[in-house]
């Protein structure tokens, strides 16, 4: 009997994808391994449930069949070994062929290619998984622009066989199960009569041919785990929480059914000076009484290290920031242009914390005069 992720979970089975996400999170900080109290097979049960109800594809897989069927096998143990797996009825193949057999049939997609002579559905093209990977940079990097390289655990075409599997140079032999028909018959007898029914070969799985000899390196699977190592260009002016997409840098497919996609997710950390507003910049700045009346040039450091003054207006309302143009975060035009956004600084002014005796006679004067 199937697991029952919804009750894993604790939610019903039309749950919302939030009320999935809720539900894990409760429970994955109750049973984490790490926690007093923590529970390290239930926090897995949580988990393998999660992975399942919070995937659309896999979700709606699993509440039509019961099961997934894509779980990570150590990524050499299916192969050929299970083309024995196979049985039941006509019906029931055609389920399992999409589904539970999807890799099998991507075998002989790659050895043969072609159909499967119009006896079987093709199946499912099951292609490697997408990998997100969160990747956090300073606001400075932001502005100019930078590089990082990703490394990271996945799956690769297999070195040896480039990802078919097999020892090309051993070729195929004729499939014993079959004949080299690709397909077996079968007589049944039921109320309504008798049948020949016909089935794809398990053996073959419709091609009447079997490869010689799998690949030792990767046990057929056409793929290993293996380090990746990529170069992630990221832009300047990057925006936090922006997806860099980068195509076939995910995980390999099972013989060669192709590669997912590397996502990465740039997040912006936050900065102690600058406060990002899309293009624009927003500072804080302590500035004297004085400075503010006298209409003086105070030093600013810009986000890229320059120092440079402004000059604050006389009668400039301290209340208001103080926009300073082209001293923000990159900003590109519909024609590719690339400039600035601004920079809006708020003034401080700070009040001194005593007064001299001649300090108070000028400011009395001053008073005076305003
Ligand atoms: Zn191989
Ligand atoms: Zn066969």
């Amino acid at each position: 009997m199937a697991k029952d992720f919804y009750s894993t979970l604790g939610v019903l089975k039309n749950a919302s994808e939030e009320d999935i996400k809720k539900a894990y999170r409760k429970l994955a900080h109750q049973f984490h391994p790490d926690k007093p109290g923590g529970d390290e097979a239930k926090f897995k049960e949580v988990n393998e449930a999660y992975q399942v109800l919070s995937h659309k594809e896999k979700r709606a897989q699993y509440d039509r069949f019961g099961r997934v069927s894509d779980a990570p096998n150590g990524g050499g143990a299916q192969g050929w070994d299970g083309f024995n797996g196979f049985g039941g009825n006509g019906a029931q193949w055609n389920v399992n062929f999409g589904e539970d057999m999807g890799d099998l049939g991507d075998i002989f997609e790659t050895f043969f290619g072609g159909g499967m002579g119009g006896v079987a559905q093709k199946p499912a093209h099951k292609r490697g998984a997408n990998i997100e990977a969160h990747e956090r940079i300073t606001l400075e990097e932001a502005f100019s622009g930078t590089k990082r390289v990703l490394r990271f655990e996945t799956y690769v075409d297999c070195p040896q066989c480039k990802g078919i599997g097999y020892e090309k140079s051993k070729g195929v032999t004729k499939c014993v199960k079959c004949n080299g028909k690709g397909e077996t018959q079968e007589e049944r007898r039921t109320v309504f009569g008798s049948f020949v029914q016909k089935k794809v070969c398990t053996e073959c799985r419709g091609r009447g041919e079997v490869p010689k000899e799998k690949c030792t390196e990767c046990k057929g699977s056409g793929r290993k785990l293996s380090t990746r190592e990529v170069d992630v260009e990221i832009a300047k002016g990057v925006e936090d929480g922006q997806v860099i997409k980068i195509t076939g840098m995910g995980e390999a497919g099972e013989l060669a059914s192709g590669t997912g996609d590397l996502y990465v997710v740039v997040r912006v950390k936050p900065h102690t000076h600058f406060e990002r507003h899309k293009e624009d910049l927003i500072t804080e700045k302590e500035i004297k009484v004085t400075e503010a009346l006298l209409g003086k040039e105070i030093e600013m450091v810009d986000i890229d290290g320059e120092k440079y003054k402004i000059l604050i207006p006389t009668g400039f309302n301290l209340n208001e920031p103080l926009r300073v143009p082209g001293r923000g975060m990159p900003k590109f035009g519909i024609f590719g242009s690339s400039s600035r956004g601004n920079l809006h600084v708020r003034l401080n002014a700070k009040l001194p914390k005593s007064l001299s005796h001649k300090a108070k006679k000028l400011l009395e004067d001053l008073d005076k005069e305003l």
